[in-house]
């Protein structure tokens, strides 16, 4: 049976004296002494790990400790760390200059991919990242239809913009704030939120009031609760309702674009939305976000249309390099096989040893999307996710970190696996579990 202060047995067999010298520095300058909060350790207690490289599917912390890694930079880094072609492409490209405010080749190269890949983009526009590309859709939804509301789904994160910081995943779940001081009644007052996979919500909500939405944005395989898949028919049934309504339909697929197949869920699940986002792969690790679709909406945007949005360094060269190159990997199918594959040995792996032990479990997987929550599931939106046991999630965190196996620090992020995992290091991922399940834990 579980003991309490197990996760303090297991952290302290880290040596992490080095990161926690580095946290204090951190803390009196970066509030939370992060930049971005799903870093900080904070649902599961203790400091985070300074990293100082990665390797494939390896991260080296700077107290010389090694992990698996199943963060991969939260998604963008499909070929693992380090990718000797995208630093490579990095490399050659920063000797000529790193941007110029003026159009290179690159972008347009890119944008004839991204189209190639995801053929409902007619158009894109690259951003800076996944928050700008949604924020810039929900812009242009709302001029292309001159309405103004929004729906959202609880639980789906569509990075920090104003209008979707409302009932949002990711790290404002994790840290438990129902919403974001700062955002304005009047930025979130055309924002409605159902419940994720719901669609008869959405039925109910556009037979009143139909009319007035602009857009419908979701995640169509929600990874910042967890790994939570579309029920069979949703995304179909959100398809017909918005093209009833004339309502802008659009995937937020900032994270399972190609990930889930080369052409993202769209794809894989076969239903096309109006208006795409797009971000981390799209970047291969650096910082890239884009949006596109129907050239009837897109050239809405200025300077063909009126719809403003614009970025200095917006399409720049080095991290055209690195999306292209990563593009371009994932486009071919082997790859695609191999994200798969992994991903179901990951989930048959998982469930094997979890089922030697005596707590609930569930575990959720598309293609090389994995988590596992513990509790009975299913776990098909944010109430269900919700139920997961996080004190178990914090002890089974720090026993697999314990083992050299980094998870993100909070049960509500998806895991990611690279085209650079080994059969070795998911065994490895296994036989930590396995101690942990059969109750050898600390
Ligand atoms: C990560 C993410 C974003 C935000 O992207 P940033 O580059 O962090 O701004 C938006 N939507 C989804 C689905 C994401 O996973």
């Amino acid at each position: 049976m579980r003991r309490s202060g197990e996760s303090l047995d297991a952290r302290a067999l880290l040596r992490m004296d080095r990161s926690a010298r580095l946290m204090e520095r951190a803390v009196k300058r970066l509030p939370g002494g992060v930049n971005s909060p799903v870093r900080a350790f904070r649902s599961v207690g203790g400091d985070p790990l300074f990293m100082e490289r990665g390797e494939g599917s390896t991260i080296f912390d700077v107290d010389g400790n090694s992990y698996v890694d199943y963060v991969m930079s939260y998604g963008p880094l499909v070929l693992g760390h380090a990718h000797p072609d995208v630093i490579g492409a990095v490399e050659r490209t920063a000797r000529k200059g790193t941007t110029f405010g003026a159009p290179t080749e690159m972008e347009v190269e890119l944008a004839e991919l991204v189209c190639e890949m995801v053929p409902s983009l007619e158009m894109v526009r690259m951003t800076n990242s996944g928050t700008e590309a949604t924020m810039s859709a929900i812009r242009l939804a709302r001029g292309f239809t001159g309405r103004e509301r929004i729906l959202k789904f609880d639980g789906n994160y569509h990075g920090h913009g104003d209008a979707l910081l409302v009932s949002a995943g990711s790290g404002v779940a994790t840290l438990g704030l129902p919403d974001s001081p700062g955002v304005t009644k009047g930025a979130a007052k055309d924002t409605a939120v159902l419940p994720y996979n719901d669609l008869e919500a959405v039925r109910g909500l556009f037979g009143r009031e139909g009319e007035e939405f602009a857009a419908v944005i979701l995640e169509p395989i929600a990874g910042n609760m967890g790994c939570v898949p579309p029920a069979r028919g949703y995304l179909e049934g959100l398809r017909e309702l918005t093209e009833e309504y004339g309502v802008v339909l659009i995937f937020d697929e900032v994270m399972s674009g190609f990930r889930v197949a080369r052409g993202g869920a769209q794809e894989r699940y076969g239903v096309v939305p109006d208006l795409t986002c797009l971000g981390k792969i799209i970047g291969g690790g650096l910082p890239v976000g884009a949006y596109g679709g129907k050239r009837e909406i897109m050239e809405q945007i200025a300077p063909s249309g009126p719809v403003y949005q614009a970025g200095t360094l917006s399409g720049n060269p080095l991290a055209m390099a690195a999306g292209l190159v990563t593009l371009k990997a994932v486009r071919e199918p082997a790859v695609q096989e191999r994200l798969e594959d992994l991903g179901e040995r990951w989930k048959s792996g998982m469930e094997a040893v979890a089922s030697q032990g005596d707590l609930p479990y569930t575990v959720n997987q598309v293609g090389s999307m994995v988590s596992i929550f513990f509790t009975e599931g299913p776990v098909t939106d944010f109430a269900s996710a919700a139920r997961s046991d996080t004190k178990a999630f914090k002890d089974f965190f720090w026993h697999m970190l314990s083992r050299g196996v980094y998870l993100a620090p909070s049960q509500y992020e998806a895991g990611f696996i690279s085209t650079a995992h080994t059969d070795e290091d998911l065994d490895k991922t296994f036989e930590a579990a396995r101690e942990w399940f059969a109750g050898g834990r600390g």
